[in-house]
This record gives structure tokens, C-alpha cells and sequence, in this order.
């Protein structure tokens, strides 16, 4: 199918949309039709980069889970990024930029460079086959994995700041890469040349870092914008499927005092056709089955 006006399928792309949010605030157009919880029980650690890889390429890379699964055990943290270890050597106990020195000049040059530099690109890198082949003319605006870097040089600078203190900044940084990826996607929209669009923001996640154990009225706030452009797509694009994903959800970090989250162990899932999958990684399977239709 080419030259459609819509595109036939529209992946919105979520990272750290958190379910229980989702369901408890009722915020139906991320809802759709039909919506469920994804298990990540197939990831030793629950990271972005092979979790998007794995709803590309239907597989979950154990060779990328080692990666990361070396550096969590580094940073003396048994099972998710963001546990007391973690907060400690980024500085909530130590000289707050210590912990990015400590990170950037002994943990990093001894697992073979930063995971986040190094997993970024790996779908392509290895040259994996992706749902995107399915397609004659698919457009992305970048997905971890697949050349979308979410810890890049200029995104540490502001977490480094944010970690001092001075949260504002990298709250702005991340707001402006938001609506950037919104006018990416419209572009695209009114190109009216794709036939398959993979859209991706890393909003919640990097905000839900910083904001998850505050009062959750700082974070009901992204929610209810992403709901909002959710629903502008659905009316300009109603010929089209439209499947809603994450790659995990965020919750507050232990101790409670913190303010900072961490990633939750279960994604969100929803779609316009009243289709669920179990598990990230059958995307593939859900977008296979649409390409002979
Ligand atoms: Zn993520």
C-alpha cells in the first residue's frame, strides 16, 4: 500500500509511560480501544536501549542484555538501574560531580565504554532485520537502538547540572526535545508520503527521573500533554492503526525521601483495533501480520 494518505500503521512510541498511571487517571485516548500491561520478565535488567531493540526485531539481544546486565552489577546494583547504589554514586552521598567522574572514568573505560554510547545504534550496527522492513516507505524520528542515543553528551551535561541541583534547566532541555519530536512528527504526517511512521519520545522517562517522587501533579501534567497529542492524531489520521507502546514504566525510588524514579517493571500497550500483545518484543509479530493486509 503506497501513497496513502494516512499512514497505514502509526507506532507512538512511549519510553517510561507508566500503566498504573495511565489506568488510574483514565486518560483514554492513550487507552484506545483496547490496552494491557507488558512483562518484562525476558530482561535480566530493565533498560531502554534493548527494549526497544527487541519490539524492533522480535528478539531480545542477550549479547546487549550482557552489556548492560555488566555495568548494573558495576554500579553494585542487582536488578534495575536507579536502586541506593545507583543514587549513591551519582551523588545524593557522594560530592555531587564525583558521581559522574566516578561513572565516566572507572566504570565506563572498564565495561568497554559507556552502554548508553555503545547500545545505541546496535540494530543497525548489527544489521538486524526490523518491523520497519516490512514497509516500503517508513519514517522514524529515531528509537533507541536504532540511532536514538538517550544519555548523549549534551543530555549528560544537563543531568550532571540536575544532579547538583539545578533541575530547571534539564527540565527545559527535555520539554524543548519534546516539542521537537512533536513538529518531527507532524512533518512527516503532512508529507503524506509514509506508510508506516515509528515515533518515539524519551519525555516521560527523563522526566520521570527527576519527578517521580515528587507529588505526582508535576508529572499528571506530561501525562495529560501526551494524552492530548495522542488524540490529535487519532483525528488527524483515522484510517490508520495506531499502536501505543513503552518500554517501562517509572516509579519512585527507594528511600521515599528521594525525588527521583526509576524505571518500573512492566510497559503499557494499547491499540486503536482492540489488539494486546504480551511482551514488547511481539510488536513484531502484531506489525508482521499487517504487512500482506
Ligand atoms: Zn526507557
Amino acid at each position: 500500500m503506497t501513497n496513502s494518505k494516512h499512514p497505514k500503521i502509526i507506532v507512538l512510541g512511549i519510553d517510561g509511560l507508566e500503566y498504573d498511571l495511565v489506568t488510574e487517571w483514565r486518560l483514554k485516548n492513550l487507552m484506545q480501544t483496547k490496552y494491557c500491561k507488558l512483562s518484562l520478565s525476558d530482561y535480566k535488567v530493565i533498560v531502554t536501549p534493548p527494549i526497544w531493540g527487541s519490539m524492533l526485531t522480535g528478539i531480545v539481544d542477550k549479547e546487549i542484555i550482557d552489556v548492560w546486565n555488566k555495568y548494573v552489577k558495576l554500579i553494585g546494583n542487582d536488578e534495575k538501574l536507579g536502586e541506593k547504589k545507583w543514587v549513591k554514586i551519582l551523588g545524593l552521598f557522594v560530592p555531587k560531580k564525583l558521581g559522574i567522574w566516578v561513572f565516566e572514568h572507572l566504570f565506563a573505560p572498564a565495561i568497554g565504554g559507556d552502554p548508553f554510547e555503545t547500545t545505541a545504534n546496535y540494530v543497525k550496527d548489527k544489521n538486524l532485520p526490523t518491523i520497519l522492513n516490512f514497509f516500503q516507505n517508513p519514517w522514524t524520528n529515531g528509537i533507541p537502538s536504532y540511532g536514538k542515543n538517550v544519555s548523549g553528551p549534551v543530555q549528560k551535561k544537563y543531568t550532571e547540572r540536575a544532579i547538583a541541583g539545578e533541575k530547571k534547566p534539564y527540565r527545559k532541555y527535555i520539554l524543548e526535545q519534546y516539542q521537537n519530536d512533536k513538529s518531527q512528527f507532524f512533518s512527516a504526517l503532512d508529507k503524506q508520503e509514509f506508510d508506516f511512521i515509528f515515533w518515539y519520545t524519551s519525555m516521560l522517562d527523563n522526566l520521570g527521573h527527576m519527578d517521580m517522587g515528587k507529588p505526582l501533579t508535576l508529572m499528571m501534567k506530561h501525562y495529560l500533554e501526551i494524552n492530548e497529542f495522542v488524540g490529535i492524531v487519532k483525528e488527524r489520521c483515522p484510517t490508520s492503526i495506531i499502536y501505543i507502546i513503552s518500554d517501562h514504566g517509572m516509579e519512585r525510588m527507594e528511600p521515599k525521601k528521594t525525588s527521583w524514579g526509576m524505571h518500573s517493571d512492566h510497559a503499557f500497550f494499547s491499540s486503536s483495533t482492540g489488539e494486546t500483545i504480551e511482551k514488547p518484543s511481539k510488536l513484531y509479530d502484531l506489525i508482521s501480520k499487517h504487512e500482506s493486509d
